[in-house]
């Protein structure tokens, strides 16, 4: 049996920050609504939806912002590559893609996360 590599953020190189809320309910610790998980990703409806569909995809590791993910540009192109398959799977295929970065821009959690808005007409300035 060949040993391969973990990819970026996979379970094996996983970062765990106990205090962070995200890093909890990647562990399962705090319920979420699951509507995707894999190796380096899980996606789970937002608490407070600001659309017809509101999920956020979240990498497994502990990074804080985009800035962070994008030194692993493999999983920040699978954070992509799994908001647009979610919003094909649960809307028309038409998506916005919000990283909100720094407090003054909104984020309220420091472990990345994309949040896909979908479903309907999305009003310009929305989210
Ligand atoms: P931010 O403001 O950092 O861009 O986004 C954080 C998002 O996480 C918010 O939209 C908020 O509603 C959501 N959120 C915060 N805590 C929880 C939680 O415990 N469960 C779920 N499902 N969403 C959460």
């Amino acid at each position: 049996e060949s040993a391969s590599a973990p990819t970026p953020g996979s379970a094996a190189a996983i970062r765990v920050d106990p205090e962070c809320v995200f890093c909890r309910i990647v562990a399962g610790d705090i319920p979420s609504e699951r509507v995707h998980e894999d190796e380096s990703v899980i996606a789970f409806k937002d608490l407070s939806p600001k659309a017809p569909v509101h999920v956020l995809v979240v990498p497994r590791t502990h990074l804080r912002d985009v800035r962070e993910l994008a030194t692993e540009p493999s999983l920040l192109a699978h954070v992509a590559s799994v908001a647009g398959d979610l919003a094909a799977d649960l809307a028309d295929g038409d998506f916005r893609l919000v990283f909100n970065t720094g407090a003054h821009a909104g984020q309220t959690v420091f472990h990345v996360h994309a949040h896909v808005l979908a479903g309907g007409e999305l009003a310009e300035g929305e989210m």
